[in-house]
Order: structure tokens, then C-alpha cells, then sequence
């Protein structure tokens, strides 16, 4: 694939470029910026911002609302999106639901939920993984029993993130218990204010509060919520997770972060030199640049195949092993960088209206909760272990 920008392609980004800057509110730049938390208006009002536009959506087809964009153009957008500090697009709804409902859902479905999506109206969450269903997620026992129009549903779901902020989520629920366990699974979709819900928060070590544990307690569900076939989930489950990987990539912001960090090797000191001068410190940099320069290749023929009509399958694997491998490389030279300054761990600095002078300089502050926050990309999204399992059975053949 030739990776060199075209006229068109970079009149394109001269497009994108000038759109956020122009559009970007500035107080919610300076929050990504800064690292300071986002609340859930933040998210949206830049989503509507980007709706209006017809941008939002740039993963979709153009009959549901897509931008009809090349992948090279899909490509140039989620790095102009990172470069001009945006709030990230919030997957759930975007990224994975919508393309199973656009795959498997009923037309009703897709006309109830596809347009809300785009809109930002309904935030989405999704209920995959339980206390005792992670990696081996078809071991779960949240269990959806018929009654009459509905199912029923109890159990419990975990690490969901945001479902604090969620209108809908979409889960996976166990509706037959025979066969192999994969079998008995179905795809169903839960109106967050549905009585019997409750949600509590699970702190991390970064002192945020992104993900909850979700309680369901004989929780009505309409039967016409269901996508796809009965016990037919796993199709819609395994389609899904190959989407949420090749999002995870996120080539667009490890390139800003790797741009941050060259400007702090450059700013702080190492030996009476600046820490890029150091030949170690350098040679770090630069192999962590070449992973992220040879991912980016492998990301533009996964876009450039879809582009084909072929989805992206368990190759999309090594995208989230090799994408958050160096999102993580990004977050522990930064933290490096720093030295001494990452140590000061004051939590209220990232909450809005916080204007106490920082310890140390400004860009310290967000760094050592960055890092920290950033150990969970090798686990979500299912863990970097069971992602080689797949390569290794899937891809290699092994
Ligand atoms: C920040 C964060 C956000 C998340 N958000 C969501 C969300 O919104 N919705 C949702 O449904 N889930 C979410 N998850 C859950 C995530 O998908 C699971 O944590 C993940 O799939 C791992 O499952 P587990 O935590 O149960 O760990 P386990 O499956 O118990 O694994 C523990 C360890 O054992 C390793 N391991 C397990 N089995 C094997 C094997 N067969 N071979 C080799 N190694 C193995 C794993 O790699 C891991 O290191 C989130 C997780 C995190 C950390």
C-alpha cells in the first residue's frame, strides 16, 4: 500500500485539520491536553459537533449514515482527530454495536437504533465479561429465561466501563444451557433504565472511576431486543470483538503521544544534556517509532481489506497486541522522562476547576496516572495472552 499522502488526500487533511480547529471547543481541548477528566457532556457535545458535520461515523457505510470515506481518508481523520486533542469517540455505540446491528439486526432494529447512535442520543455500554467470565467469556452465567413477550434476566456483569453514563447496553446472556457452552448464548440488548438494574463503581489505581460492576435482578427485556438468532450470540459476539480490536490499534494517538514525548526528551535534562541526546534514551525512542511506523502498515490493509468487504478476522489480534504494546511503551518513557516529578500523586488535579500551581513542569502532572491508567490495555478488549492464543491457532495454524 502506498502510504504517501496524494493531492487529494492531502487537501483531505487540510479539510480535517482546519474543521477541529476551528470547531474544537477550547475548554475541552485544554482538558485532553492537560489530562483532565472529561465529563460525559464533553464527550457528546464533540460528538455532535462531529454528527452535525456527517463525520461521525466514519467506520459506516454511507447508506446507514457513514462517511463513504477511502481507508486512507478513514486513516487521516483518526490521526487528525488525535493531533488536534479531541476527546476520544466513544466506541460502544460507534464502533461495536452498530456494525452488528447493521449485520445481524432486524430492519426495526436498525432504524430504532442506528440514527441514535449517530446522533449520540443513546450512549452505549457493553456487558460482556462477568466475575467468573473474562478470558473464558462463554462461561457466563448471567441467564435471560422467556416470559411471554419478554426474557428475564438476572446475573452480573463486570468491568463495564461507563456504565455509569450508559442508556442502553449490549450483552451477552446465557438462554440455554445444553451443548457446548458457546451454544447456548444470546445477544440481547438492555435498556439501562430498566427496573432491577444497579450499577457500582469500581475504582482503579489511577484514582478514576471508569468502570462498574452492573447488578441485573429480574430485569424485564423485550424479546424483540434480541440480535441475531437465539443461542445464535456467539456469531454476533466473536464479529464484534474483531471490530473492538482493530479500534484498539489507536495508531493516531500513540503517533501524538510519541510527539509529546520527544518534546519532554528534549525539554528535560539527563547528564547535563537533554534526555534526547541520550543515546539509550534515543535508541528507546526510536525502536518504539519503527513498531509504531510498521503497525500503522498493517492497519492501513486492515482498513484497505474491509474496504474489499472482508471484515476483519483473528488477525485483527495482533493489531491490539502490537497497539497497546506500544501505547504502553509510549506511557512508561513519558513516566521515564520525568524522573522524580511522576512521584507527586495529587488526584484532584484532574478534576475541572482545579488551578493550584503543579509540582514540577505542567506536563508532568498527567503522566504517572497516564501510565498507570494505560496498564489495562493489554487486558481489555481481551487480554494480549489470549490474543496470541488466537494468532497462534487461528492465523498460524498451530
Ligand atoms: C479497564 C478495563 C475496562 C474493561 N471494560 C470492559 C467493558 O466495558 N465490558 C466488558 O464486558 N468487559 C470489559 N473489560 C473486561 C476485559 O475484557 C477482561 O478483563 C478480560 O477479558 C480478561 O478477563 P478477566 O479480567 O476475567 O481475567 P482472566 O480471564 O481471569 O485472566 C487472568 C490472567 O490469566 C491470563 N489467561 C487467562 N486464560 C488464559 C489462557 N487460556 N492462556 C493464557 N493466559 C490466560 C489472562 O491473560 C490474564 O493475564 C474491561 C477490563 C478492563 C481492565
Amino acid at each position: 500500500m502506498d502510504m504517501n499522502l496524494s493531492p487529494e488526500d492531502a487537501a483531505f487533511r487540510d479539510e480535517v485539520r482546519a474543521f477541529i480547529a476551528d470547531k474544537l471547543p477550547s475548554e475541552i481541548k485544554r482538558k485532553v491536553e492537560t489530562g483532565v477528566k472529561l465529563a460525559k457532556a464533553d464527550f457528546v457535545r464533540w460528538q455532535k459537533i462531529l454528527f452535525e458535520k456527517g463525520w461521525i461515523a466514519a467506520n459506516w457505510p454511507k447508506e446507514h449514515g457513514g462517511t463513504g470515506w477511502t481507508p486512507m481518508q478513514r486513516h487521516i481523520f483518526d490521526e487528525e482527530l488525535a493531533a488536534g486533542s479531541t476527546p476520544m469517540l466513544i466506541p460502544f455505540g460507534l464502533h461495536m454495536v452498530a456494525p452488528v446491528i447493521m449485520a445481524f439486526g432486524t430492519e426495526a432494529q436498525k432504524s430504532h437504533y442506528l440514527p441514535r447512535i449517530l446522533s449520540s442520543e443513546d450512549w452505549w455500554c457493553q456487558g460482556y465479561s462477568e466475575p467468573g467470565a473474562g478470558s473464558d467469556l462463554a462461561s457466563l452465567t448471567t441467564r435471560a429465561v422467556a416470559d411471554g413477550e419478554d426474557y428475564i434476566v438476572n446475573g452480573q456483569k463486570t468491568w463495564t466501563t461507563y456504565a455509569q453514563h450508559a442508556d442502553w447496553m449490549f450483552t451477552l446472556v446465557r438462554t440455554a444451557g445444553e451443548g457446548k457452552p458457546q451454544e447456548g448464548i444470546s445477544f440481547l440488548l438492555i435498556d439501562m433504565t430498566s427496573p432491577g438494574i444497579s450499577i457500582k463503581a469500581i475504582r482503579t489505581y489511577d484514582g478514576g472511576a471508569e468502570i462498574n460492576e452492573v447488578f441485573l435482578a429480574d430485569v424485564r427485556v423485550p424479546r424483540a431486543n434480541l440480535v441475531g438468532e437465539e443461542n445464535k450470540g456467539w456469531t454476533c459476539a466473536k464479529f464484534l470483538l474483531g471490530h473492538e480490536r482493530t479500534g484498539i490499534a489507536a495508531v493516531g494517538r500513540s503517533k501524538k503521544q510519541l510527539a509529546r514525548l520527544k518534546e519532554i526528551a528534549r525539554a528535560e535534562q539527563s547528564g547535563g544534556r537533554p534526555l534526547a541526546e541520550d543515546p539509550r534514551f534515543a535508541e528507546r525512542i526510536a525502536s518504539i517509532e519503527i513498531d509504531l511506523m510498521a503497525l500503522e502498515s498493517v492497519v492501513l490493509n486492515t482498513l484497505d481489506e474491509e474496504a474489499r468487504g472482508n471484515p476483519p478476522g483473528p488477525g485483527s489480534s495482533l493489531l491490539k497486541i502490537k497497539g497497546t504494546e506500544i501505547q504502553q511503551g509510549l506511557t512508561e518513557l513519558l513516566f521515564e522522562a520525568i524522573g522524580p516529578y511522576a512521584a507527586p500523586y495529587i488526584p484532584e488535579a484532574f478534576e475541572p476547576g482545579w488551578n493550584e500551581a503543579p509540582i514540577g513542569p505542567d506536563y508532568a502532572m498527567a503522566l504517572a496516572p497516564t501510565y498507570f491508567n494505560w496498564r489495562k490495555a493489554s487486558i481489555y478488549g481481551g487480554s494480549n495472552e489470549i490474543q496470541k492464543n488466537i494468532i497462534a491457532k487461528m492465523v498460524l495454524g498451530l
